[in-house]
């Protein structure tokens, strides 16, 4: 397009550059271009030199020259001109020129040509110069701008980021790709323009490339169009793109401009999005609560399945409802204030939490139910919301009341049955302490059972003994078989009234153990003295193969008792001319001992059986069963008693061999206790103490008179039931008995002693005129000195029995009436080492503490006759006992002035019935302790 270019308003004057040697021909110009309407400023110059010179210093609208010049011509002027580029419209003046001329002057590059003689003509001239030089700068401004724009979108379409390609309209043919294309597909640019656009897409995918374009070009005006495909890469991946299709001109093509833009990643995350979505519509359906989505203004914006089943609103129905429609009139206000402090204060609700709260929810039908709900604050695209999970607790709380009901019932039931035990308690009780009295009463009668049978059974022995001696004249041989008879019967008689005895006392736990550590070499001789009489009657050896060093910790008496009982069997069952033997091994911390015979044997199904109570299995070898059937029964539980074994090994014919173990040493403290106190002595005497038995005054006087210069402390009883008493009540370190003639009152004495607990310990030293060795030993007698006695023989015999410095165990002086706290404390105080003495009340602790010192009292308060606070009182009136500590145990109520009596004169007191057991022994050894400090210093 050629802008209107109006020369007549060439603003400004019109610059001229006039070529021309003659100032009048100049002149004329001028004169002629102003009268048509220009105002004109000419600078006329004549050669070449000055030509150059103003084209270089000023600038010109115009430049006229003159053809013919002195030394060059107007040619010459158009040539400067065109080397130098510039673009001044040139005309020519001439007065001569031909045609020919004029065609070579425009040829060359001359605007126009003007005729000297015709200058009129010139101002045309100028004008069309004028205007063809601004149609040209026009074109030349456009095509400029041209160019500029096409650089511009050259570098948009080579340096955009995206995707670019122009294909062929026709063939389909990549024309040109960008850098970002090539870097995209991986195609390199030459791969491209080998390619048609058609290749890049997936085969198959519609719409087809060129039917596409065939249906937009149809459509007619240029192409426009946006779709979505995908495209196949170099190495195979595959992206989601969105096209951009324009059509253009390419050269001289019909061409499509091809933007694409990958959209992968973006449905991918919208396919994600989905599935997430999907998720958690399921999710919400599958729940099994109700789930609602509220909004900040309280509007129900989603709701599950379960919502609609709970509440019964169809869920199109729910949504878009405020949510106090799910809520009780009565509450609705409530919660609605809840609700707005709950989306200040936005927070995880736990069910927990929930719990706490009684809330309900309302159904369609109005019904109400009790709800648990728990909230979470989210964030969705339509702003916060708050998801409410609700769910009917109901059953639940039907549970929970259940389980309430049935805790309530079983308590009632515990309790009712608590009251059941209580009273089935007390029934037992009631029943233990029947047969609590019923055992006292059994061992009663077996005491008294004991006594009443020996006491004919004396006679039957004491007699039947005489008559075997002929003191009452001669027998004949038949009837001093029968007398032999009957003596024999007699003793077995005692066996077994003693067997039973011990028997009964070991089953009821009465049989008071008082291991020591003894040598057993030593203890053996007594045991065989017995033995040898018999076994030398049948002339059975009987060989000690014990080593002289081996101890055993056990009560000697019992252990004794078990050597006899195991020896005398083996005599028992060998037939003459046999052998019995005796060893021990020590085997880890036992004694083993062993007694072997090679008698009759024990037949194998015996062997079980033996230990029990009357078993005989065998005849003897005398042929009769002698013996109770006891002593392997006793045997048995004496081992057992005191920690050991026993066991046999036998064959019929090949004899047999029984052992049994015993510990080798005293238990470490701490560990299992053997009852270890030997009450020897009662306080802790200086002297040894020895009670005196005897019924002639003169035998006593002289045993008295031994003992004494030999530093024994002594006591004289002239009856049994007397040294009874005193030998409970002083416990003297031995006792010597006459065996008081043939009245058998001594074997009465040393059976009672025996059997009493508190006297069954104390060394019993048989003082007889006749020898009645073996049934002493039997009995329980420490040793049997024969009338007369010398005093070398008794003090040798009081040596083996008396420890050299007695009782050096603190003693304790226990004061009750009743029988079994008494025992209680005195057992309390002996294990834990002490020796105790007992008082069944006041006068007896009188009596008691009159004879020795004790190193501690323990009281009752409560007594008949003589109370305990008398017996303090005495106690703080001697000189002697001031100082005695003395503890309390009483179930007194006591009053403030019992209090402070008892602060006053004793070192505590205890309440029976609360706990008083570790306090009391703690206190009473610190009592002792500072009384020995005291003694000491
Ligand atoms: P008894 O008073 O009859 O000896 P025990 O309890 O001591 O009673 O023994 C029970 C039985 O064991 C005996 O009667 C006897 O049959 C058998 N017996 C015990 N010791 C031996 C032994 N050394 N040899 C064979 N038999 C024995």
């Amino acid at each position: 397009m050629i802008p209107a270019v109006s020369v007549v308003d060439h603003p400004g004057p019109l610059r001229v550059l006039h070529v021309e040697h003659n100032a009048g021909d100049a002149e004329l110009c001028r004169a002629e271009l102003e009268r048509s309407g220009f105002t004109v400023q000419t600078t006329r110059v004549e050669t070449a030199q000055e030509f150059v010179d103003q084209l270089s210093s000023d600038s010109y609208d115009i430049i006229l020259a003159d053809y013919r010049l002195p030394a060059w011509t107007g040619l010459d002027a158009l040539e400067v001109l065109r080397q130098r580029e510039l673009d001044i419209p040139f005309l020519l003046g001439t007065g001569t020129m031909g045609e020919e001329m004029a065609a070579e002057c425009i040829k060359r590059g001359a605007a126009d040509y003007v005729l000297k003689d015709r200058l009129t003509r010139l101002p045309v001239a100028v004008r069309a110069a004028l205007h063809e030089r601004a149609l040209r700068r026009e074109q030349a401004r456009i095509a400029r701008e041209q160019r500029e724009r096409e650089a511009v979108f050259r570098m948009l379409f080579a340096n955009n980021p995206m995707p670019m390609a122009v294909f062929d309209q026709e063939t389909l043919g990549f024309l040109e790709v960008n850098d970002a294309a090539i870097a995209h597909y991986g195609y390199s640019r030459d791969e491209f323009l080998e390619m048609r656009v058609s290749d890049l897409r997936l085969r198959g995918d519609v719409p087809e490339v060129g039917e596409l374009l065939r249906e937009l070009k149809a459509r007619g005006g240029p192409i426009v169009y946006t779709g979505e495909t995908r495209h196949r890469h170099r190495d195979g991946t595959i992206k989601h793109v969105i096209v951009n299709w324009h059509s253009l001109r390419f050269g001289t093509r019909d061409a499509i401009l091809a933007v694409a833009q990958d959209i992968t990643e973006r449905k991918r995350a919208e396919e994600a999005l989905k599935a997430s979505e999907a998720l958690f519509r399921t999710l919400l359906e599958a729940a099994p609560d109700a789930i609602l989505g509220v909004d900040q203004q309280g509007k129900i914006v989603f709701a599950n399945a379960a919502a609609e089943a709970l509440f019964q609103y169809p869920v199109q129905e729910l949504l878009g409802q405020p949510v106090e429609l799910l809520v009780p009139h009565n509450q609705r206000e409530a919660h609605a204030r809840a609700r707005q402090e709950y989306y200040r204060n936005p927070h995880l609700r736990s069910r927990p939490m929930a719990r706490a709260l009684e809330l309900a929810g309302l159904r369609k039908d109005g019904t109400r139910f009790p709800a648990e709900i728990s909230l979470s604050p989210m964030s969705s695209a339509k702003g916060a919301l708050t998801i409410a999970i609700v769910s009917d607790i109901s059953e639940r709380k039907a549970v929970e009341e259940e389980i309430r009901r049935l805790n309530a019932e079983l308590e009632r039931r515990v309790e009712s049955r608590t009251r059941e035990l209580e009273a089935a308690n007390r029934e037992l009780e009631l029943r233990n302490r029947e047969v609590e009295r019923a055992n006292q009463l059994k061992g009663r009668f077996l005491a008294s059972m004991s006594h009443e049978l020996r006491t004919p059974l004396n006679a039957i022995l004491g007699f039947s003994s005489l008559l075997k001696e002929q003191m009452a004249g001669p027998l004949n041989e038949k009837q001093a078989r029968f007398v032999e008879h009957i003596h024999h019967g007699g003793q077995h008689l005692l066996q077994l009234i003693n067997d039973i005895l011990d028997l009964s006392k070991i089953e009821a736990g009465r049989m008071q153990l008082h291991p020591e550590l003894c040598v057993v070499a030593r203890l053996l001789p007594e045991v065989l003295s017995v033995i040898q009489p018999l076994a030398i009657a049948k002339k059975i050896r009987v060989e000690n193969i014990l080593p002289d060093d081996v101890t055993v910790y056990a009560d000697p008496i019992r252990f004794k008792q078990i050597l006899y009982n195991l020896l005398s069997n083996a005599v028992k069952f060998t037939p003459e001319g046999g052998e019995v033997s005796i060893a021990a091994a020590i085997v880890d911390e036992t004694v083993r001992l062993e007694v072997r015979d090679t008698g009759i044997g024990i037949a194998p199904d015996d062997l079980g059986h033996i230990f029990e109570e009357f078993r005989q299995v065998g005849t003897s070898t005398t042929g009769i069963r002698e013996g109770t059937g006891l002593g392997l029964a006793i045997t048995k539980r004496l081992v057992e008693q005191q920690g050991g074994k026993i066991w046999v090994d036998s064959k019929p014919g090949k004899g047999s061999r029984f052992f049994f173990t015993l510990p080798l040493r005293p238990p470490v403290p701490g560990g299992a206790a053997l009852p270890s106190q030997r009450p020897s002595s009662v306080g802790r005497r200086l002297r040894p103490l020895v009670l005196i038995v005897d019924d002639d005054p003169t035998a006593r006087e002289l045993l008295v008179d031994y003992l004494r210069p030999e530093g024994f402390e002594t006591l004289t009883a002239a009856s049994g039931p007397e040294a009874l008493t005193l030998a409970a009540q002083f416990r003297p370190d031995a006792i010597t008995l006459n065996m008081l003639a043939a009245s058998g009152a001594g074997w009465n004495a040393l059976t009672e002693l025996k059997s009493l607990p508190e006297t069954a310990a104390i060394p019993v030293i048989l003082v007889s005129v006749i020898d009645r060795r073996q049934l002493g030993f039997a009995m329980g007698a420490a040793d049997y000195l024969l009338k007369p006695v010398s005093k070398q023989d008794l003090l040798a015999a009081l040596r083996r029995h008396v420890p050299p410095s007695p009782g050096n165990k603190p003693a304790v002086l226990v004061v009750d009436d009743e029988p079994y706290d008494r025992q209680m404390m005195a057992e309390v105080l002996e294990s834990a080492g002490y020796t105790t003495l007992t008082a069944a009340g006041g006068a007896e602790a009188l009596r008691v503490l009159a004879g020795l010192r004790p190193d501690a009292v323990l009281l009752d308060l409560v007594m008949p006759e003589i109370d305990g606070f008398q017996v303090i009182e005495q106690i703080k009136a001697s000189e002697d006992l001031r100082d005695l500590p003395v503890f309390v145990l009483t179930g007194k109520d006591l009053s403030e002035l019992d209090m402070e009596a008892l602060r006053r004169d004793t070192r505590n007191f205890f309440r029976k019935g609360l706990p008083w057991k570790e306090e009391l022994l703690k206190q009473v050894q610190q009592a002792i302790a500072l009384q020995d400090a005291g003694s000491a210093g």
